[in-house]
């Protein structure tokens, strides 16, 4: 398979190029020249999940790794995902799913991708004897995974930028007490889109980001787009629902990475009727299907803080298709995204969008009504980002429909709201998560890049 970027500037690369670039020369976004498109039919024969994950991945790192290597290298990443299963359901109402994200070691569905792609990048390292820095902009749970996963790797050294203030106790923790010498949590005076520039303008510094051999491990790392693809197809195939069903996903969202793996899916032939972009207060995109302008406001502080976004950023890659593969086309949007601080889209290229994609925001009152009312009908507890999901899953979906809900956390990161929801305390005697021995350790400072800059001189993997 080979790659190009959103807007033009690089051009067929290799799978193995864009995992460690992560962000293409000209600031767009990599994407694979062609979907490769997959046999239900054969799909619906793979027994387990890191069987079907191959059959779905291995194209797009086709003539970059090989298979044998491919598959144990997937066996083993989901191996320590803590429950009996990798993905679990929980049904609800009649038809309607939870599809639980959250049995990795870090409890969301970043450890998905996370567990999967850091062993690749350890593979091609010591394939040539390499070492590498990973920088990451976290608004919480993609901080956590990583540097989970990155623990083990001694090829590796992680610096992971996160917004003061606003991410969870436990997910702030989930990154600051796991003591690696390989491992730097940068706490940054701002919101996750202003860790996200910082990391964006290091990577686009080339002369910077090749001495120190930097790569970045953000949503907008196409590996972790690909990482996301199996389970939606895993979630028809285990339920064991017939094409002929109309099926819909609902998608907590904030950076459109989650959702963007669902509509690759359907591009790939997954038989899916509907993807519902469910958004907190910072609905960028909820504007964007309702109007057509997508335009960018203030980061607005929630209890879904996983989804405190200015900027969709992975939304490019739609934008891409819609311009039918235009680069000239993408790149115009996004310079007026950077001047004007939005732009519109035609008509037609909004019913496009439509036929595929539906929108809903929910605010933080009734995030906290349904994750009560869900505790109290179903004796279950849901998180604050799943029941955004759930919520705009109800308002936007026919229950005759199949309804899948991605579950994206597990309650326990985000205790304080859902405490405060149900009225009753969540921790119970079979989860040994959540119990931080170690001391906090890291960085702290204001909003500034030469600051991160100097940490990662300081500390890097030479
Ligand atoms: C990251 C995250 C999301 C949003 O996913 P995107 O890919 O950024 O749209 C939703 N919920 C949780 C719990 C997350 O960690």
């Amino acid at each position: 398979m080979r790659y190009l970027s959103t807007r033009g500037a690089d051009k067929n690369l290799s799978f193995k190029g864009i995992l460690f670039s992560g962000l293409a020369s000209d600031g767009g976004l990599y994407v694979p020249e062609k979907w490769p498109q997959v046999d239900y039919e054969k799909l619906k024969k793979q027994s387990n999940y890191s069987d079907l994950a191959f059959e779905i991945i291995h194209p797009f790192m086709e003539g970059d790794i090989e298979n044998t290597i491919l598959k144990k290298i997937i066996k083993d990443a989901y191996s320590n995902f803590s429950r009996d299963e990798i993905i679990s359901f929980k049904n609800l109402k009649k038809n309607e799913k939870i599809i639980e994200l959250f049995n990795g070691p870090t409890l969301a569905f970043k450890d998905f991708a996370m567990q999967l792609i850091i062993p690749i990048f350890d593979y091609y390292l010591s394939s040539k004897k390499e070492k590498l820095n990973l920088i990451v902009a976290t608004s919480g749970d993609t901080g956590s995974a990583a540097i989970n996963a990155v623990q083990k790797s001694s090829k590796i050294n992680i610096f992971c930028l996160f917004p003061k203030n606003r991410i969870s106790d436990f997910q702030k923790k989930q990154m600051t007490t796991v003591h690696g010498n390989n491992i730097f949590p940068i706490e940054i005076d701002g919101t996750f889109d202003d860790c996200q520039n910082i990391v964006k303008s290091i990577l686009i510094d080339k002369s910077f980001s090749n001495e120190f051999s930097i790569a970045a491990v953000n949503s907008i790392n196409w590996s972790r787009v690909m990482a996301q693809i199996i389970y939606y197809f895993y979630s028809l195939i285990k339920n064991d629902i017939s094409e002929k069903d109309l099926i819909n996903f609902s998608v907590p969202t904030g950076n459109f990475g989650d959702i963007y793996a669902g509509y690759v899916a359907i591009k790939m032939g997954l038989p899916a009727n509907k993807l519902v972009i469910a958004t907190n207060e910072n609905d960028i995109l909820d504007r964007f299907i309702k109007s057509g302008n997508y335009s960018i406001n203030e980061v607005a502080k929630t209890s879904s803080p996983s989804m405190d976004i200015a900027i969709a950023s992975n939304f490019e890659r739609l934008l891409f298709e819609l311009n039918n593969k235009s680069t000239e086309k993408t790149s115009k949007y996004m310079d007026d995204l950077r001047t004007n601080n939005g732009f519109d889209v035609s008509e037609d290229q909004l019913n496009l969008v439509k036929k595929l994609f539906a929108s809903k925001r929910i605010n933080q009152d009734e995030v906290e009504n349904l994750i009560k009312n869900t505790y109290d009908e179903f004796n279950y507890v849901i998180d604050p980002h799943t029941a955004i999901g759930l919520g705009a899953s109800r308002e936007i979906n026919n229950e005759d429909e199949y309804n899948f809900i991605l579950g994206t956390a597990h309650p326990l990161k985000f205790s304080k709201t859902v405490e405060k929801a149900i009225e009753e305390n969540i921790y119970s005697s079979d989860i040994t998560h959540g119990d931080f021995k170690e001391e906090e350790k890291f960085f702290s400072f204001e909003n500034s890049e030469s600051k991160v800059r100097e940490i990662i001189k300081n500390n890097v993997n030479k």
